[in-house]
């Protein structure tokens, strides 16, 4: 039961977390507001796979019947226009339970059957637990794939380790069951390049770890602190020149209210700088960027 209360716990952190933001970063409103709709029809599915609990051969004919149609149904009625259109054009000659079968065998799909698949099977596999790797295909080798299901990494954060409470260690959350798991630092989550010549770490101006550490100030001069507007002083793009793919990261000990999944849909205005310095993101995220 405690296991319960603390995973709805998170459901919650989240919608908080999108309806929060989407007051303060203005930019995002349009993609939080519909994302927090999302997420209530979620939380109501990985409640109802907790109880049900399906088979891992089932997943993808249980989120078919029982997910998917409340999916279409939100998403045809509150969905981004562009979104509208491609569910509406789409849905009524689509397999639901083939096409999630295909997102869990890590096919290629059209973004449109990703989106649904993705929305619709995601919240059934976080139920699932260690369970979900049964019901996916890939790679599991705790690096660049998820140790429990083989999908690749959607996001970074940084957080204390429960054994190590003084450094903050990094982690990435799977963008198929939204398991986490260790990473190194320094390494591109994507390809696993650790030449540092090849990784490219940016964020906004004034909120680098470099520029507020930094042992360049004057003596008696007072230590650099976040500018007071800093719209991302907890967020940065770790991007690589080998594969020329970047993941955001999440810095959850400079805002413990951040939650890497959420923040990382909110901050349009770095994947367009990370666009703009010719990257791109491997797996796009629930909405599309
Ligand atoms: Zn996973
Ligand atoms: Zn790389």
């Amino acid at each position: 039961m405690t296991a319960v209360l603390l995973e709805t716990g998170e459901w919650s952190k989240r919608r908080h977390r999108a309806e929060d933001l989407k007051a303060r970063w203005p930019f995002s409103t349009d993609v939080l507001t519909f994302y927090a709709a999302l997420l209530e029809v979620q939380e109501r599915a990985f409640l109802g796979a907790l109880e049900d609990a399906p088979r891992p051969a089932a997943v993808a004919a249980y989120a078919a019947e029982r997910v998917m149609p409340r999916i279409i149904e939100l998403s045809a009625a509150s969905g981004p226009p562009a979104l509208v259109t491609a569910v509406l054009g789409r849905f009524d000659e689509l397999d639901f339970a083939a096409t999630i079968a295909g997102w869990l065998r890590s096919d290629e799909l059209p973004a449109i059957e990703r989106y649904l698949a993705r929305a619709a099977a995601g919240p059934v596999l976080e139920a699932l637990g260690d369970a979900a790797g049964a019901a996916c295909d890939g790679p599991r080798d705790d690096r660049m794939h998820c140790p429990t299901c083989g999908g690749r990494p959607q996001v970074g954060y940084f957080a204390p380790s429960p054994e190590d409470l003084v450094t903050a260690h990094r982690y990435l959350v799977c963008s198929r069951c939204s398991a986490s798991w260790a990473y190194a630092r320094l390494t591109c989550g994507v390809c696993g390049e650790n030449d540092t010549d090849k990784l490219v770490v940016c964020g906004e101006v004034g909120t680098s770890q470099a520029e507020l550490s930094s042992t360049l100030v004057k003596p008696g001069a007072p230590r650099a602190v976040v500018p007071p507007d800093a719209r991302f002083p907890h967020l940065r793009i770790d991007g690589c020149r080998t594969c020329s793919h970047y993941l955001l990261t999440v810095d959850v000990e400079r805002d413990p209210y951040a939650v890497p999944l959420v923040d990382e849909i909110g901050a349009i205005p770095l994947d367009l700088y990370a666009r703009d310095l010719g990257l791109t993101k491997l797996v796009p995220n629930l909405m599309g960027i």
